[in-house]
């Protein structure tokens, strides 16, 4: 599968925000954001430029595509589908995004970035209502129960894992169970739940144009 090889760093440093692209790192004083807090290039040093609306609508797009580690075809597939239901597009587009399992599985913090939870997911570590699914893209729906393999759960690699879960911060639509590692989806996740980390209006803007 096609993936963005440009520098995590570099791509917050692009964005202009902490995309939390590296894990632990990202919240510590070695964040490129807290050190060089400036876009990438010769000229980067200059700061950050004023942008038009369209440039503010494309920034936003490349930023969220980023945060979810997809490519552009994967990311405009999630619009245009959010785009032909006859609901709220940005709400839509937001549950679709927000419903990947390997988003799932870094929101409940069984994985410290959304590049991790689908590398776990990928190798089989994951079960949903008790049938294994190793598809990172793989749809979410509301009742559906993640398990952690109980195989897995013996692995020296996982010690930590039920600590880690409950440091995470709770997320309303998940209902997580650290010491069955379980994830119970009860509901779906709202424009408000993101967190701000990206306006999903201005990326049906963008793609409205
Ligand atoms: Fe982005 Fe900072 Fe994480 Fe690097 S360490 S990926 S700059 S948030």
């Amino acid at each position: 599968m096609a993936r963005n090889l440009d520098p995590k760093c570099k791509q917050c440093r692009r964005a202009g925000q902490k995309l939390f692209l590296k894990g632990e790192r990202c919240n510590t004083a070695k964040c490129a954001m807290v050190k060089r807090n400036f876009p990438p290039g010769v000229h980067g040093s200059k700061g950050y430029g004023r942008l038009t609306d369209y440039g503010i609508q494309l920034r936003e797009k490349q930023k969220a595509k980023k945060i979810y580690r997809l490519m552009e075809n994967q990311f405009k597939n999630y619009f245009i589908k959010a785009h032909k239901t006859k609901e709220n597009t940005e709400n839509i587009l937001l549950q679709l995004l927000e419903m990947r399992l390997d988003n799932v599985v870094y929101r409940a913090g069984f994985a410290k970035s959304r590049d991790f939870a689908r590398q776990l997911i990928s190798h089989n570590h994951f079960l949903i209502n008790g049938q294994k699914v190793n598809i990172p893209s793989y749809q979410v729906k509301v009742n559906d129960v993640i398990s952690f393999k109980e195989k897995s759960q013996n692995s020296k690699s996982f010690v930590n894992l039920k600590e880690q879960i409950k440091k995470n911060e709770p997320i309303s639509w998940l209902s997580v169970d650290p010491d069955k590692l379980e994830i119970k989806v009860v509901d779906k996740p709202s424009i408000d739940e993101s967190k701000g980390e990206f306006d999903p209006k201005l990326i049906v803007e963008f793609y409205s144009r």
